[in-house]
């Protein structure tokens, strides 16, 4: 079978541009990986070269040749670049153009390469160290499995060894430099090098998608399985992170501490379903109160927690009664029948530099023990004034039951 020269020019530009835009594609949907962006555009600037070398003998050799070659050089840069991305790492940006440079310049001073089997070395010799450089990277990257890594490895390690192979293999085997045959060989290797480098690219991809998975299970760890919110060992490793960056900016927060009312009767009377039903509800109307920086965690049973970043008295009060209202004009739809609660909190503000969570969150549960106190269905604020009042209510009842136990022991 002929090895129809244009055809195969065509076939390869379609294979790359083809690649190019579906990495741009996958980078757009899964934007996470920006490597991906890098190798797209490694494959594009890949067709973009073999259009230039297809102009050959319409256009000037400049364009055809020197121009298509530093083109070429460029993508196997981006796509080392790409490998470096993908490992965590910076760029290059020297060289980025360093081969094309090279090139432009071993064409354009005669002193530099003069013939051409030294020129076709020096290209060779360029792809061979992007491509054994991106190799390298592959294989010393630490973001996969090196298992999903290896089919990249092996393949761009297979590349780089048959360019360096280029000039000898071209002496033993029956091709001129120059002859249509030996363009097309070349062709066909590229085509196939883009194709197989896509498809260890596809590996690498899976495996990622597997980790993260893997990841989400992990995480599943720290997530409440009823609400979806944080559990309370996840909370509090985030109020943690949180109290660090209060520190730095010097911000108060508003820690809240909620217990649905009366949810016993709740699930006594319409069974544990309608109960967990009714949690889900809570942690949905106070979740969708929070701003990016507020946290939330179900402490356990019927208690949630609640951090309000950035919140003084008045702001955590107002967020406060937000959520309360919410939660007692939401309700669960159970058989046609609208079943709803309540909710009491008590909230401690703590100013930059004082937070110490045990101590907030036992402040916190004496205000909620205040609203509970108080008829429920409310928001009380730990305060000092708050201690004195509720010493005050706590005398005003002890003393008739004094008096009661005087009059008895009369
Ligand atoms: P109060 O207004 O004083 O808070 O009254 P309460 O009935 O809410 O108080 P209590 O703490 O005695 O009741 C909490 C109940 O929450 C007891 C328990 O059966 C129920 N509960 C705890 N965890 C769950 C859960 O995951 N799902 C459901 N449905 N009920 C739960
Ligand atoms: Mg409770
Ligand atoms: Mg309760």
């Amino acid at each position: 079978m002929g090895l129809d020269v244009n055809t195969l020019f065509l076939v390869t530009i379609y294979v790359e541009a083809m690649l190019g835009l579906l990495l741009l594609f996958a980078w757009i949907q899964n934007s996470g990986i920006h490597a991906v962006a890098w190798w797209g555009c490694g494959h594009l600037l890949r067709a973009a070269s073999v259009v230039l070398f297809g102009m050959y003998g319409t256009v000037s050799d400049a364009i055809s040749i020197d121009l298509a070659n530093a083109v070429l050089f460029t993508a196997f840069a981006v796509t080392w670049s790409g490998a470096r991305v993908f490992d965590g790492r910076a760029p290059l940006p020297m060289y980025l153009v360093g081969g094309a440079v090279l090139w432009i310049l071993a064409c354009r001073a005669p002193f530099f390469v003069d013939s051409l089997e030294a020129k076709v070395l020096l290209s060779s010799g360029i792809i061979t160290a992007y491509t054994w450089a991106t190799a390298y990277e592959f294989w010393r990257g630490r973001s996969e499995p090196l298992v999903s890594r290896w089919p990249a490895i092996f393949m761009l390690f297979a590349h780089g060894a048959l360019f360096l192979l280029r000039t000898p293999l071209s002496q033993v085997l029956p091709w001129s430099p120059t002859s249509q045959v030996f363009d097309s060989v070349w062709l066909t290797v590229l085509s196939f090098e883009a194709l197989l480098f896509t498809i260890a690219i596809a590996f690498i991809l899976l495996a990622m998608a597997k980790e993260r998975t893997e990841l989400r299970h992990k995480t599943a760890a720290l997530v409440d399985p009823l609400t979806g919110i944080a559990n309370r060992r996840a909370f509090l490793e985030d109020v943690i992170a949180l109290s660090k960056r209060q520190e730095a900016e010097g911000r108060s927060v508003a820690v809240l501490l909620a217990d649905l009312d009366h949810f016993k009767s709740i699930n006594d009377r319409f069974g544990h379903a309608v109960g967990d039903h009714v949690l889900q509800i809570f942690a949905e109307a106070a979740s969708a109160k929070l701003g990016p920086y507020d946290l939330i965690g179900r402490l356990g049973g019927e208690e949630f927690a609640i951090v309000l970043y950035d919140s003084g008295r008045d702001k955590g009060l107002a967020i406060a009664e937000r959520i309360r209202l919410s939660f007692e004009n939401a309700a669960a739809d159970v058989d046609g029948r609208r079943i709803g609660g309540t909710v009491s909190m008590g909230m401690v503000i703590a100013e930059a530099n004082l937070f110490d969570i045990p101590a907030l969150l036992a402040q916190a549960d004496e205000a909620l023990y205040c609203a509970k106190e108080r008829g429920r269905n409310r928001v009380e604020v730990a305060s000092l004034q708050l201690v004195l009042d509720r010493a005050q209510e706590a005398g005003l009842r002890s003393r008739p039951a004094a008096s009661v136990a005087a009059q008895g022991a009369a």
